[in-house]
């Protein structure tokens, strides 16, 4: 019998097709069975440019519920859909369609002359272009096309996604995610999250991130509805639709500028049943403003776009602040040293994971998914972790963040934790810079909380109350905002590029 996750989907569709999937901005609505007819039409269009199984359709354009649609009609030809963030520049995408060889690219309507440039130089068949009001080039063969019914034919193994990783170091590698992985990692969410027809999901992640995508879209898929689509996370947005909906899922910046506006009060979310974090860590101390003003506690979830979700806080069960909760249902997880052994409870450690939502590899990079996996098949995440005997894992940073200072090492969490405890501390970044004297000396960028900024000897001078002397911050800037990515993620590379000749020549 035939995996697609598609099928999946639909056999969990409410019996009156005629309810709606999602609300648009606009509170247009759209129908499962609008949204199935365009998955068909869509389907049939790239048949027409040639797109058969295995084929990748690499799609950059802007959030609307017809990418949804798009994602789905690549699942009904059994091609693999490749979401390309909107921020990536002509040479990025240059990259991505060479590495990735689509078959065709979707582009917003305004990139198309640029677009079919890069597509003629990396030997990609179609180009086609989708705006966010129902136009581009798609929507318009598909208003002729007649809509497929067919559904491929694939097995759990097959490949349903490619989303390439952030790739701070070295190429962005493309991460190959199958039928099953998402198919199992959906139906676990679902369940452990406790989704129930009526609930409502204010979306407003972007659509080309493992989070926004195969955790928001995938589970209301298999709820039988609803979402409601903002194009990105606007406060304001937000705080007006929080009373129409249930669920909330973001990254810990959703969370702290909703706690940064006045309007954002315990009434707003008194419909609310569950408000759910993850892509980054989430303060223990956001997690405690966040119940003090509305009384929800925050559930943190851990993944990664090669893993899809881990990790997760219970629905009923203690929700620890700075955790991440035990493993799923079905997966495991572990804390090695980095020669894969196995670690007392507590200790800090690389986390390891296996389980039916390990993706099957990097894009053309086998050498490097070998290195990536222990013989007995657990994935080795990069991420510096503690697991308690109760199952809670903690994740304490990227091991590349890791902070060696005169032969100790640093979490950065740990000294943002410390400081971000302070009044006039509004966001911070912790991270190593070279030192003559120490290998790395530990550096931070604050965003101050209020106008009045902060003096930062004082700053250094409490924290050495905290922390041992070799944690304590060398230097602390002012900063306007911290440097992310559009998944909420602290940018630190760039952070350790901008101030790394602080130290130099400077032994003492
Ligand atoms: P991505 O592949 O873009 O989803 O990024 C995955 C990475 O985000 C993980 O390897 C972690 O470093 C980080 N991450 C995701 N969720 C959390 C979380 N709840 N707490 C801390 N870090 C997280």
């Amino acid at each position: 019998m035939s995996q697609n996750l598609l099928l999946e989907f639909i056999k969990r569709f409410p019996a009156d097709r005629s309810r709606p999937f999602l609300v648009e901005y606009d509170g247009s609505e759209v129908s499962f069975d609008k949204l199935l007819d365009l998955t068909g039409r869509y389907a049939s269009v790239l048949a027409s440019h040639g797109v058969v199984k295995g084929d990748r359709v690499a799609v950059q354009v802007d959030k609307s519920s017809d990418v949804i649609a798009l994602y789905l009609a690549c699942l009904q030809l059994g091609a693999i859909h490749l979401p390309l963030n909107t921020a990536y520049t002509g040479d990025e995408i240059a990259y991505f369609l060479g590495d990735a060889a689509p078959r065709v690219f979707v582009c917003i309507p305004n990139r198309l002359e640029t677009s079919q440039d890069l597509a003629r130089k990396n030997n990609v068949a179609a180009v086609l272009t989708l705006g966010t009001k129902g136009d581009g080039t798609l929507n318009d063969q598909a208003a002729s096309a007649d809509a497929s019914t067919d559904i491929a034919d694939v097995t759990e193994d097959d490949i349903a996604a490619i989303l390439y990783t952030s790739g701070t170091t070295g190429r962005s590698k493309g991460a190959m995610l199958s039928h099953g992985n998402l198919t199992s990692n959906a139906l676990t969410l679902h369940k452990a999250w406790g989704f129930q027809p009526g609930d409502v999901l204010l979306h407003a992640l972007p659509l080309f991130h493992t989070h926004g995508l195969f955790v928001a879209v995938n589970i209301m898929l298999l709820n039988g509805g609803k979402i409601i689509l903002l194009s990105k996370f606007d406060a304001d947005d937000v705080i007006e639709r929080l009373p129409k909906s249930t669920v909330l899922m973001g990254v810990p910046t959703f969370y702290t500028r909703l706690l940064a506006h006045p309007g954002f009060t315990r009434d707003v979310t008194s419909n609310m049943r569950l408000f759910v974090s993850g892509s980054a860590p989430l303060l223990a101390e956001t997690h405690d403003q966040f119940f003090e003003r509305t009384g929800h506690k925050i559930l943190e979830r851990y993944g990664m776009t090669e893993t899809c979700m881990n990790t997760s806080n219970p629905l009923d069960g203690e929700r620890r602040p700075g955790a991440v909760g035990p493993a799923l249902p079905g997966i495991e997880a572990r804390v090695c040293d980095k020669d894969g052994n196995i670690l007392p409870h507590g200790e800090i450690g690389v986390l390891e994971v296996r389980g039916p939502n390990v993706f099957k590899g990097y894009w053309q990079m086998p050498e490097k998914t070998a290195s990536e996996f222990r013989k007995d098949g657990f994935f080795i995440t990069g991420d510096l972790a503690t697991l308690g005997a109760d199952g809670y894992v903690t994740i304490v940073g990227r091991d590349k963040d890791l902070i060696i200072s005169g032969g100790f090492n640093v979490y950065p969490k740990e000294v943002e934790e410390v400081i971000g405890e302070y009044d006039e501390v509004g966001e911070v970044a912790v991270f190593g810079l070279p030192h003559p004297d120490f290998g790395e000396a530990v550096a931070a960028v604050i965003v101050p909380a209020n106008a009045n900024g902060f003096d930062e000897q004082e700053l250094i001078n409490r924290t050495q109350d905290k922390l041992a002397k070799f944690k304590v911050p060398k230097r602390i800037w002012k900063i306007d905002e911290l440097p992310r990515n559009t998944m909420g993620k602290v940018q630190k590379a760039q952070l350790r590029t901008q101030y790394a000749d602080t130290f130099k020549g400077n032994a003492k």
